[in-house]
Order: C-alpha cells, then sequence, then structure tokens
C-alpha cells in the first residue's frame, strides 16, 4: 500500500474505531491534509483523486457522524478502485441518520450570535468609583470584536496557546501587567486558571414568588433609575425599580456609580444575587447584573469566582476569560488518546476547559474537574515513571558483601541497629547486589536513626575502592553527618577509610581546599565527600561515583537530585526523608522509588512530652528550662521571625535573643541562631551550642532540619501557631534523643490560638504519619509540600487526598508508558508535549 493510501486506510479505521468523532487525527481529520496532500503527489496518486481526497476531508468536521460514516465508506470505496487496496470494515455510527449536527459547543454559538459591539463596561473598582481606570478605558476603545481574527492560529496550537495576553481584544500593557500579578502571562495560564469557587444563580424566578435569602436570577424591566447620597457620609446609592410582570423589586447598588450611568429606563436586564429584606419588602443589594442581549456571564448560570488583584475586577475577568475559553477552548488539543479517555471515562479537554470555567451544571464542573485534576496527576506519574526507568535501564555496579563483613561493621557500633533499621539495611544490600541501579527511599521518623544506615551502605561501596557522596540540604547539616561518619568509618579498629579519605565540601570551603578536594576525587584518593548542594554546584568530578545519598531530599528538586547523580555512571541512590508522607503523596510524589520504611525509634527514647502554654504562662516555662540546665541539659527557643516588623506581631529572634540574655537567663550562656546569618556564622554557633558554650539557642526555624544534640531536652516555641503541623512536629524532633526525659513547649500567641488545632493534635501524638495525614487534611497539598517540592508544576485541581484519582491515573499511566515508553506513537504526540510542559514549568530551586 502507498504510504499516503496506508495513512488514510489508518486514520479512516481509527475513526470508525472512535464512533466518527473526528478525533482520529488530534485536532480533526482536516488536519491530515496539509502533509498528505504532497505526500500523495509523491505517491503519483492519480490528481483527481487527491482532490477529491482534499474537498471531502476539508468538510469532514462540519458533517453528523452519520454523514461522515457515509461520506468515509464512498471515498473508501473510489480508493479501492483505483489502488487496489482492501476494503475496511465501516460501522455504522450509533447516532441516528436523522439527527443532523453533532453537538457544537454552546460557547462557540453564543460568540456568534453575540450582537456586535457590547457595551463598554466601566471598571467597578470600589476605591474610585467614579473614575474609570485610565488604563482600561483606553484598552476598552482597543476593543473591536474582529480583532478576533488577531488570535486566528498561525502556526501549530501549541504555540498560540503560548501567545501573550496582550492578544485579547481590550488588553494593552497595563492590564497585562495587572494579569500578570495573577501570574497570567500566555493564554495558556489564562485557561488553567481555574475559579476558586462559583456562585449558582442558573435558579430563576418570576418577582413575585422570591423569598428571604434564595441565591437566584431575576430578569426584568429597568422602570426606575435613582442615585441617592447616604445621609452620614459621601457614599452614594443606585436604587432601580425592575419589574417584570408578576411585581416590582427594588436593587441596591453602593458605592457603584457607574451602574447608573449604565441603566436606562426601560431595558431588560438580569440581576442575580441574593434576596434580602429591608423594611419588610425584599430587595437585592450589590447583584451581578447585566444586559439581557448580552453574553450571560455574570448572571442567569453558574457564575465563576475567581481569585483576583487590585484593579481587576470578577466581571472584567470573567469577560476576559470568557475570550479565552469560548475561542480557545474547543481549539485546545486533546493530548489523550481517544481509548485510553474512553477507558477512563473521561471527558475531552476543551470540554473541560469550557465547563470549569463557564459550567452548564455541577455535574459537568465535577467532570471537568476530575478530568483536569487527573491531567495532573497522570503526568506527574509519567514523568516520574520516565525518569525511573532510564533510571534502571542501564546496568548499576553490583556491590556484593558477605554476612561477616555486615556483621563485623554492626560490631562496631556503639549500638545495635533497632528492627527497621535492620530491614532497610537488608533492602539496601539486596538493591545494591541486584546488577540494577538502587532507587530507594527511606522514610523514617525524626530521630529513626536514617543516617547509620545510610552510613552502612557507605561503608558497602567504599571498602571496595568505589567513591560515595551524600548531599543534605543545609550546611549545619552536611558537617553533621561529616562529624558522624568519620567517627563511623574512619575510626576505631579495622577503619573503614583514614580521615583524609572522606571530605566536607560546602560553600564556605576556602577555595584551595575545594581545589584540593577535587584533585583527591578526581584522582580516587578520596572515598566520600559529603556537602551541601555546593556538591552539584562545583564543577567537581569523581573517579568512581557509585553510591549517591540525598538526606532531607525533600527540600531538594528533582533536577538537583538528577545533577548528583549525573557526576557518577548511573551510580545507586538512596533518599532519605524525615516528612513521614501518607500513602497516596508517597505514591504520586516518588512514583516509582522503592520505599523502606524506619518506623520504629531507637530503644529508651521516651516521647517528647508536649505541652500548649498560655502567653501569660511564659515564665512557668522559663523556669523550666532553668531547672533543665541545672540538671545539666540544654533547650531550643524558636521564635518565628529572624527580625520584628510593622506589620507583624511575631516575635523575632533576634529581639527576644536580647531579652532572654539581658532579662531572662542573665546568668545562662544563650546564643544566636537565624537564617540571615552567614554560612560560616551559623555553623559556629551550632558547633558552640552543640559543644555546650551555649545553654539556651535562641533561633528560628534554621533549626529545623536534621540537626543532631542529645544534650538538648527541652524546645520552646513562640508562636507555635504559627507554623505548620509537620514544621512543628520537625522542630519537636530536635529534642528527646538523649536518655533524659524531654519536652516541647506550644506557645501560641494568643488565647485564641490555643484552641489551634494543630496544636491539639501535637500533643495528642508523636506519629508523624498521624501528624502528617492530619497535616493534609487541615492544609491541603500545597501547604503540605512547601514550595520547595519541586520538579513539577504545582498541583491545582488535584487533591493529593483522593487516593482513588490517584491511583486511577497511575494505572492508566503505567498502561501507556508499557505501551508507549517513548511516546513515539504519533497518537501520543500531544502527550509528550504535554509532558513536557508540565514538568517544566514548576522547575525548582531549592532556596
Ligand atoms: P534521623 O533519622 O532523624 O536522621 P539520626 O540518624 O540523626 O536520625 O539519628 C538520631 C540519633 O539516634 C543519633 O544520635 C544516632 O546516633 C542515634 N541512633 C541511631 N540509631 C540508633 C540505635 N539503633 N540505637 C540507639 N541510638 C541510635
Ligand atoms: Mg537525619
Amino acid at each position: 500500500m502507498k504510504p499516503s493510501i496506508r495513512k488514510l486506510n489508518n486514520y479512516f479505521k481509527l475513526e470508525v474505531e472512535r464512533g466518527y468523532d473526528n478525533n482520529a487525527v488530534v485536532g480533526g481529520l482536516d488536519r491530515m491534509l496539509e502533509h498528505w496532500e504532497s505526500e500523495a503527489r509523491i505517491d503519483g496518486l492519480d490528481e483527481d483523486l487527491i482532490q477529491m481526497v482534499i474537498s471531502r476531508i476539508r468538510d469532514y468536521p462540519r458533517l453528523s457522524e452519520y454523514s461522515r460514516y457515509e461520506m468515509l465508506q464512498g471515498l473508501w470505496q473510489r480508493i479501492q478502485r483505483d489502488e487496489q487496496v482492501p476494503p475496511i470494515d465501516f460501522t455504522t455510527p450509533q447516532q441516528e441518520p436523522e439527527r443532523q449536527e453533532p453537538t457544537t459547543d454552546p460557547g462557540q454559538i453564543l460568540e456568534e450570535k453575540e450582537p456586535a459591539p457590547s457595551p463598554p463596561e466601566e471598571p467597578e473598582t470600589k476605591i474610585t468609583p467614579d473614575q474609570p481606570e485610565p488604563d482600561q478605558v483606553e484598552d476598552e476603545t482597543e476593543a473591536e470584536p474582529d480583532r478576533q481574527s488577531a488570535l486566528e492560529p498561525t502556526a501549530t496550537e501549541p504555540i498560540a496557546m503560548d501567545a501573550p495576553v496582550t492578544v485579547l481584544p481590550g488588553v494593552g500593557p497595563s492590564n497585562a501587567r495587572i494579569l500578570e500579578r495573577l501570574g497570567l502571562r500566555t493564554l495558556r495560564d489564562m485557561l488553567y486558571y481555574f475559579p476558586r469557587r462559583y456562585d449558582d444563580y442558573s435558579l430563576m424566578k418570576p418577582i413575585n414568588r422570591l423569598t428571604y435569602g434564595e441565591e437566584l436570577t431575576v430578569i426584568g424591566t429597568v422602570e426606575r433609575v435613582n442615585v441617592r447620597k447616604v445621609r452620614s457620609g459621601r457614599s452614594k446609592i443606585v436604587e432601580i425599580i425592575l419589574t417584570d410582570g408578576s411585581g416590582a423589586l427594588k436593587v441596591n447598588w453602593f458605592n457603584q456609580i457607574w451602574v447608573a450611568k449604565r441603566m436606562r429606563v426601560g431595558m431588560q436586564i438580569s440581576v442575580s444575587g441574593k434576596v434580602e429584606q429591608y423594611l419588610g419588602r425584599l430587595t437585592m443589594n450589590n447583584p451581578e447584573w447585566e444586559y439581557l442581549d448580552q453574553k450571560q456571564l455574570n448572571t442567569q448560570r453558574i457564575v465563576p469566582v475567581y481569585p483576583l488583584t487590585a484593579n481587576m475586577t470578577q466581571r472584567r475577568l470573567r469577560r476576559l476569560m470568557d475570550q479565552v475559553v469560548s475561542y480557545w477552548a474547543p481549539r485546545v488539543l486533546e493530548p489523550l488518546p481517544g481509548e485510553l479517555r474512553e477507558s477512563a471515562q473521561l471527558v475531552d479537554l476543551p470540554t473541560a476547559l469550557k465547563q470549569v470555567h463557564f459550567p452548564d451544571s455541577w455535574d459537568e464542573i465535577e467532570h471537568a474537574r476530575h478530568r483536569l485534576a487527573f491531567d495532573e496527576i497522570f503526568l506527574l506519574q509519567l514523568g516520574v515513571l520516565g525518569q525511573s526507568r532510564s533510571w534502571k535501564s542501564r546496568p548499576g555496579r553490583q556491590f556484593i558483601v558477605s554476612d561477616e563483613w555486615i556483621t563485623e561493621q554492626l560490631g562496631r557500633l556503639p549500638y545495635t541497629l533497632t528492627g527497621a533499621q535492620h530491614r532497610s539495611l537488608v533492602d539496601i544490600r539486596q538493591d545494591l547486589s541486584s546488577g540494577s541501579p538502587m532507587n530507594r527511599l527511606i522514610q523514617g521518623d525524626v530521630g529513626s536513626g536514617k543516617t547509620v544506615v545510610a552510613g552502612l551502605a557507605v561503608g558497602m561501596i567504599v571498602h571496595t575502592g568505589a567513591q560515595a557522596a551524600i548531599m543534605a540540604p543545609t550546611s549545619i547539616l552536611a558537617e553533621q553527618h561529616y562529624a558522624n561518619l568519620v567517627r563511623m568509618l574512619c575510626e576505631g579498629e579495622k577503619a573503614l577509610l583514614g580521615p583524609e579519605q572522606v571530605r566536607l565540601l560546602i560553600g564556605a570551603t576556602p577555595e584551595g581546599e575545594k581545589q584540593e578536594i577535587r584533585d583527591g576525587l578526581e584522582n580516587g584518593h578520596i572515598k566520600l565527600l559529603i556537602g551541601t548542594h555546593a556538591l552539584i554546584e562545583d564543577p567537581v568530578s569523581f573517579a568512581d561515583l557509585q553510591f549517591v545519598v540525598v538526606d532531607e531530599q525533600h527540600r531538594f528538586g528533582v533536577t538537583q537530585r538528577s545533577a548528583l547523580r549525573a557526576k557518577g555512571d548511573t551510580p545507586h541512590l538512596l533518599v532519605m526523608t524525615a516528612t513521614p508522607i501518607p500513602r497516596s503523596l508517597a505514591l504520586t510524589v516518588y512514583g516509582d522509588l522503592d520505599i523502606s520504611v524506619i518506623d520504629e525509634m531507637p530503644p529508651g527514647r521516651q516521647p517528647v512530652s508536649t505541652h500548649v502554654m498560655m502567653p501569660r504562662e511564659l515564665e512557668r516555662a522559663y523556669s523550666l528550662i532553668r531547672s533543665q540546665i541545672d540538671q545539666g541539659n540544654q533547650a531550643f527557643i524558636v521564635y518565628p521571625l529572624v527580625e520584628g516588623s510593622e506589620h507583624s506581631q511575631a516575635k523575632a529572634a533576634v529581639e527576644e535573643y536580647e531579652n532572654l540574655k539581658q532579662k531572662v537567663f542573665p546568668n545562662l550562656r544563650v546564643g544566636l541562631l537565624h537564617g540571615r546569618m552567614k554560612g560560616e556564622e551559623k555553623e559556629e554557633v551550632m558547633s558552640q551550642f552543640r559543644d555546650g558554650d551555649y545553654q539556651i539557642l535562641a533561633s528560628t526555624t534554621v533549626i529545623e532540619v536534621g540537626v543532631d544534640i542529645p544534650k538538648a531536652n527541652l524546645i520552646l516555641i513562640e508562636g507555635a501557631n504559627r507554623f505548620g503541623l509537620a514544621q512543628l512536629h520537625q522542630l519537636r524532633g530536635r529534642v528527646g534523643r538523649g536518655a533524659d526525659k524531654a519536652f516541647c513547649l506550644l506557645v501560641p500567641e494568643t488565647i485564641d490560638d490555643a484552641e489551634n488545632e494543630r496544636l491539639k493534635v501535637m500533643t495528642e501524638t508523636v506519629d508523624g504519619f498521624v501528624l502528617a495525614e492530619k497535616d493534609l487534611e487541615m492544609r491541603g497539598p500545597g501547604e503540605f509540600l512547601g514550595t520547595r517540592q519541586s520538579g513539577f508544576t504545582e498541583l491545582r485541581m488535584a487533591s493529593l487526598t483522593d487516593v482513588r484519582l490517584i491511583e486511577k491515573a497511575r494505572r492508566f499511566a503505567k498502561m501507556l508508558f508499557n505501551q508507549d515508553p517513548d511516546l513515539e506513537q504519533p497518537k501520543h504526540q500531544f502527550i509528550s508535549a504535554a509532558l513536557e510542559q508540565f514538568w517544566t514549568q514548576g522547575e525548582g530551586d531549592i532556596s
């Protein structure tokens, strides 16, 4: 079969399979014509046949399903005559032949019917009601309905979707700046800017049937327009009387004088809002309204309510959204192949985008949200699967250690491993001997002892002469790992490494030393490098890097993890996190990482005794601190801010430190630590605290991560209501690592804050998983993951608590991935593009 004929054969068959939905070619069957014509000529097809194919297929999108079936069948018969090709089994479409047109997007119909220039709207800013925003007026005058043609896609759709918002009629540079504040730069941004909620004004009633408290739409004729001053102040009220044959309704707008200018007696308008009561009569205050002969965006429907910014009103944003949605949503490419969409029971993307903005019903909203959320998780999963495959597809060096070796190493530790630590070690040993690269996450609560497990794994690598690297998010933590690992690997009998073979590389490392480290890594003398992201920023190269550990991995972006891995030749990877992650989240964020959980604390730990204390009880807290310090212990006092500001009531470390030092604990040694200090300074303070030079450390949350000081057994957290659960839990994990009973005192800012749900939960459990589930419930995934969970775009629609959706998206992602891992098949080309888009947008930093 000639290539051009084979193409038709394939597309036609696909159309048959899909019930003639014009989606065999994404964007419509006619889109194939661009290339097909020249291919057909190359194949030497009869010119008459070429013209016939072109003219018929050009009409295809406009035909009913039944006509499509007839047309394709006829066309193929003709091709069969000319080209001696086998028949295609054209089955009749589901729909009855009488049925005329496939349903068109209602938005489009409205667009076409919309009367020529609708009356320009004035902005409804509350601050300067009488003065329309100069730039908006200027922009409005630019607005010509036929400027829509400027939107006509010139190249391919995805490029046009990236057109700046200024291509919209009525959007000039100053409006573009306002939209930019909402993060809206391109048409795509706008399509994906979802309503915060909806107001349902789809209920309509005649005036005489209104009842108090209803939210609905009333349609009527303006009977009277009146503007009056409020006696007390300068504000003005616009009053109109609306009649509809059944009765009359008084409607008021406060401080929106422009409304009066737009109203004429005799005009038909629709008003939507809540029915209220004034002096025994029903009325409406500040309702949404619009002319009846205009496209109804603010009334008579389920109305989208968007997050706004200064100088942008719902009304105006809806109008802009309508322009974008009615023109662009139907033209958005559907990335999912039809069969996938069908079996996943998803509405198509154009419909979802249209319905999420201007829904026809609550059901439609539900379907739209489900589809959009599916896409997010699906793309997330595909990306994760791709990464993990590219990782696992290459062989990893085998590291096999004997039981004797393990026993010997365990014998060198000052304690015995917990059961959970042991299980993780078994997992790791298995991975390292498997011949493919390890890709494992150790999830273990703060203080569960992950470091020693990582250290033993490092031992398995370096004793063969290969190299390992450990990356931590802060220099304090890197320094601590360095000290621990030198102790583990370089001290005592039968030490695995000499102390000069383990090195620390952080931003503050002097250049001379860095150079020396680079040399040592390159000639292979240094076996273990520990550091911060300096490890990836520095041009260090390793002679034989075989093992990479990323600690507190949630602090790093995906790109940073891969950057470190790229320093070796498919090294084994171990990532560790103290953020206990609920199952649904782990499945999503970590995709195909293998997971070991350390769900057991080292013996002898007592749960940290946690109390919420009133601000006025602070003195009691201080005396508890004094008595603990008398017993040789140390304490952290944590503040929400570094320095005080006029804008915030929150206590700040710098000021409180002075107070603590001079007034509260004049006889004790108090140190100060915060994030604005230089790296070396922080390091210095931290080591002084660890060495007991300070008894109290006044600090911000910089001590949050992984810092281990066994003598510290009390943490006082001021402004505790300002912290998230995960953060509080991390902070609490800083204490209680020694044998002494440990305390966590949570002091909220006000008595009301003491009712804070998070604080209550903190006193109820020390189980990180329980807290994580609660946190997810209370704050939602965005907050939970924090801005640092980067590497993919923020999930706007998907709820990470929706395990069913996640599992569904994951199942389909896996299915697709197994079919076509590189997304090479033509029907997957748009998924591939969407994937790219999704994963590059949120590319993160660790700032
Ligand atoms: P995290 O999992 O939070 O990173 P660390 O690895 O810093 O925890 O360990 C916390 C503390 O527990 C360290 O002081 C470490 O020496 C100690 N530790 C680890 N494992 C054990 C164990 N099996 N028995 C006793 N102490 C342990
Ligand atoms: Mg740790």
